[in-house]
């Protein structure tokens, strides 16, 4: 099928929008699951599954002239992991909607509910959420879910890995038994299928993944730093690569925070995006990006996920990924659309071996080579010079009268001089890095000496974040080994345990278990609501009173804790 076989209202909204050919998912979707089947599909984000489903719900949503067909409640409901990806499909389908007379609305954490309230009772057609706020709805009977003909899962895997099962299952089990479950997943590992099994009928697979794992249009780079040089190399690599927009990777927000101040500091337009922002802060560090107020844009992993910023030729890991499938996830921001992207991770020697070895698990070769140096850059930077519009364009009359006067008063070199001044100061200072890949120990990719011997590398939890003064410590039998992580823990630990986030201090997470500081004013219901029978099958205990009398682990080298920090707030968390 074609775009322009499709009703009049979305083929006017595509035509509009330029799409002219169907991406592989939107011809695969629309070739097979147009036709009001359920649908299991598996594609990597960039592929345009936005709009595949946005289509592909047409069939329930639209009478046959194009128009929204009438309805009490809402039509269709897609749920999504994050925030920033619920807003950004909403903005998608809100377009591909425009002429159909669609009333949607966006659902998620961080966000007003009272606001979503009233729209959701004002009538809406398309509601798009992050699963704990639609449930919230659900529960206080705002959304109406009795006429939905459509659900839509999105990024599916990441909301099980997210800790959303529950939320998932509770909407599934909800709406009603004869509306079309679409589900879109990166990969389909066992949850999925079983999800899929319960909650789907006689449902399509479509693969357009094609099993590959890596992006074909991303070069990977893997640039090894001396530990000391991190943010020298971030700087050079900007200066660089020169990407009209550019995403830079911390793993906590006190990092990124830190990194996006200095690259401030320095000169390049960025914007923070992490946990502790706002939803309306984070809203707008993404808006000032997508209008180029902002080049660079400093983040955790709540930006990984699904983002579509226009010409992100460029992203870098200034601290590694905690997997392959988080590199994964934070490189497929670049190289979207058919457009080329460049993904570099920053190695420190001691890192090396971790790095081949995620690089292996994602089937990606990488480029490895040094910083790129300031005499590199400079030399770029003439290049680049050379060709820029301002020395290229036609010039206008006046401007020439002005040239032939100051020809008067200079010579041709003094005014080259002086645009050449002029021209470097607008650009940000270069660093001198070294290439520390000529030392045995990063060719070896053993740890360093002095690497070994220094105490591991410590984040202080914030301040006015943290678990109210003394804490209380308790352990949890899932660590490193079953991925723990703070991206699900932390909602999960605020589920169960009936805490809020400021509740919860630091959390270490081991080989084999993790330590968190709970509040002490809720610690005695956090024990009592985790001891409760039910939900996920994880057990908690109580260790001491303070993070001094937390039990000091016994294996220090092999058993380091992964975070001694306040872990990145959870996304679609509300
Ligand atoms: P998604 O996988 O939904 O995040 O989409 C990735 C990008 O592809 C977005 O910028 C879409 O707007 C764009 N896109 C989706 N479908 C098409 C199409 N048929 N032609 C051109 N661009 C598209």
């Amino acid at each position: 099928m074609n775009f322009a076989d499709l009703s009049p209202t979305l083929a006017r909204a595509l035509a509009e929008h330029e799409y002219s050919e169907p991406t592989p998912v939107q011809a695969a979707v629309l070739a097979k699951a147009s036709g009001g089947r359920d649908a299991l599909v598996s594609a990597q984000t960039g592929s345009g599954k936005t709009v595949a489903y946005g289509l592909a719900m047409a069939t329930d949503l639209l009478d046959a002239n194009g128009a929204m067909r009438a309805s009490t409640a809402p039509l269709a409901l897609v749920i999504a992991p994050t925030r920033e990806l619920a807003i950004q499909v909403e903005r998608e389908l809100r377009w591909l909607y425009q002429y159909a007379g669609a009333r949607i609305v966006s659902c998620v954490g961080g966000m007003d509910p009272k606001v979503e309230r009233r729209k959701l009772l004002d009538g809406v057609q398309i509601v798009v959420g992050t699963p704990g706020r639609l449930r919230d709805h659900i529960e206080r009977r705002a959304l109406d879910i009795s006429c939905l003909a459509a659900v839509v899962l999105d990024e599916a895997d990441e909301m099980l890995d997210l800790g959303f099962r529950e939320d998932l299952e509770f909407i599934l089990e909800a709406t009603p038994k004869e509306r079309r479950t679409l589900m879109f997943s990166a990969t389909i590992p066992k949850g999925i299928a079983a999800l899929a099994r319960s909650y789907q009928r006689d449902a399509l697979r479509i693969d357009v993944a094609g099993g590959e794992r890596g992006h074909a249009d991303i070069e990977y780079r893997a640039i090894r730093v001396a530990p000391r040089e991190t943010e020298h190399a971030v700087v050079n690599l900007l200066r660089f690569v020169e990407a009209p927009a550019a995403i830079v990777f911390c793993n906590t927000r006190e990092a990124s925070r830190h990194l996006q101040a200095t690259l401030q500091e320095r000169g390049f337009s960025s914007v923070l995006l992490s946990g502790e922002l706002s939803q309306h802060e984070r809203n707008l560090s993404l808006q000032a990006l997508r209008d180029g107020r902002a080049r660079v844009c400093v983040a955790t992993d709540v930006a990984a996920r699904g983002l579509d910023l226009p010409n992100l030729d460029l992203v870098i890991h200034a601290e590694l990924p905690h997997d392959a499938e988080a590199l994964q996830h934070r490189s497929g921001r670049t190289g979207r659309a058919g457009r080329k992207g460049v993904s570099a991770i920053l190695v420190p020697a001691i890192r090396r071996r971790r790095v081949d070895m995620m690089l292996r698990d994602l089937g990606v070769r990488a480029i490895w080579s040094g910083p790129p140096t300031a005499e590199e850059i400079r030399k770029l930077d003439r290049e680049r010079m050379l060709r820029d519009p301002l020395l290229t364009d036609t010039p206008a009359d006046e401007e020439i009268e002005t040239a032939r006067q100051l020809l008067g008063h200079h010579t041709a070199e003094q005014l080259g001089a002086a645009l050449v001044r002029v021209w470097r100061a607008r650009l940000p200072a270069l660093e001198d890095v070294t290439d520390p890949g000529a030392e045995p120990a990063f060719r070896e990719g053993r740890e360093p000496r002095e690497a070994r011997d220094a105490p591991p590398r410590t984040f202080k939890p914030q301040r006015e974040r943290s678990a109210g003064g003394a804490g209380v410590w308790f352990r949890l039998d899932i660590g490193r080994t079953r991925n723990a992580d703070p991206k699900w823990l932390l909602p999960m630990l605020c589920r169960k345990g009936g805490v809020t986030k400021p509740d919860i201090g630091a959390i270490r997470i081991f080989d084999n278990e993790t330590k968190f500081e709970i509040s002490e004013s809720v610690a005695g219901l956090f024990a009592k609501n985790m001891a409760k029978p039910g939900g996920e099958n994880i057990r908690v205990e109580r260790l001491g009173a303070s993070a001094d009398s937390q039990p000091v682990e016994k294996k220090p080298k092999k058993n380091k804790p992964k975070y001694i920090a306040k872990a990145d707030r959870t996304p679609g968390q509300p």
